[in-house]
């Protein structure tokens, strides 16, 4: 309101020095000139209203890349979907010679017939042909031990960008093997990792406090160093020294005494105390998983040792 009495004001203090000049002798030109300025200034006003996408331009407003620093938020993700039907089919026979077979097998152990699978996955990195009902026999440590497959789980390995929060976890493309063993005196979990094997013959259920306390903070430390740093720390009497951290899907599953379910998401960390080593399985979404401290050992890919069904 200030603003307008002002702007009338100064127009009615112009207006009467022009009216003052008219009556000069320059007066008449003073007034041609003012004329045709405006009328040129009211040319160009049109010009550019006419040419918004250059004036919009000249102003900035187009697409301009992030500032270095700023955070893309990201809504959490799910990992990966594996394009798996709700029922995975069982009790499939070999069309050639009717032996048994998986809903992932490519090529019949009895008869060597090339099959269209009834799901299509990729093999896991290692163990491709070690299958439910196989037998097989471990060297660890402490002996010969023989077992025989129960249950096969093939786990999707996850991985992030950068680090943080708002950073989707997403598929690697590394599908990695894991066997539930029937045996005496234990049932045992033989799993493969990167390029890392391991047979679990010990287990023990723990909660997320349990976690939170004992392992979280060192598995934050180890994160940290970008898993290059020496992190260690006292767990059940024994210095554990954290070997790697991070976070896999179960993607498929098949046959019978496994700990885990298709779906299930969890960080995991494994760490070593001499010649024990140990697994932690912290699960997070996608399937009611029971989070699992597991401990055994850590053998070499020529200490699984196992034929063909046949
Ligand atoms: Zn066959």
């Amino acid at each position: 309101m200030i603003a307008y009495l002002i702007g009338s004001f100064i127009l009615g203090v112009v207006a009467i020095v022009f009216l003052l000049l008219y009556l000069t002798p320059i007066g008449p030109f003073i007034w041609a000139v003012t004329g045709l300025g405006l009328m040129i200034w009211g040319i160009l006003e049109i010009q550019e209203a006419l040419q918004p996408a250059r004036t919009m331009a000249a102003a900035g407003a187009g697409p301009r890349a992030p500032s270095p620093g700023s955070v893309q938020p990201v809504a959490a993700t799910r990992p990966f979907q594996f394009n798996l039907p709700e029922e995975i089919p069982t009790d499939l026979k070999c069309p050639s010679c009717g032996a048994s077979i998986g809903p992932t097998t490519r090529r019949c152990d009895y008869c060597g017939s090339i099959l269209q699978p009834a799901i299509d996955l990729p093999d896991p990195v290692h163990l491709s042909d070690l299958r439910v009902g196989q037998s097989l026999r471990i060297l660890v440590p402490a002996g010969d031990r023989v077992y025989r497959v129960q249950g096969r789980a093939l786990l999707g390995e996850l991985w992030q960008a950068t680090r943080g929060a708002n950073i989707p976890w997403t598929f690697t493309g590394n599908l990695y093997a894991g066997f539930a063993l029937q045996g005496t005196p234990n049932n045992a979990y033989l799993l493969n990792w990167q390029d890392r094997f391991y047979l679990f013959d010990r287990f023990q259920m723990v909660n997320d406090q349990h976690i939170q306390r004992y392992f979280l903070p060192y598995a934050r430390a180890f994160g940290q160093s970008d898993q290059m740093g020496r992190v260690e720390f006292e767990y059940q009497g024994q210095r554990w020294r954290v070997v790697d951290i991070g976070r896999m899907q179960v993607i498929f599953t098949e046959g019978e005494g496994l700990h885990l379910q298709r779906g299930a998401e969890a960080r995991f960390l494994y760490a070593q105390s001499g010649l024990t080593h140990l697994l932690l399985e912290d699960y997070r979404a996608g399937g009611a998983a029971q989070d699992m401290l597991w401990f055994g050992y850590q053998i070499q890919k020529q200490d699984i040792r196992y034929g063909s069904v046949r």
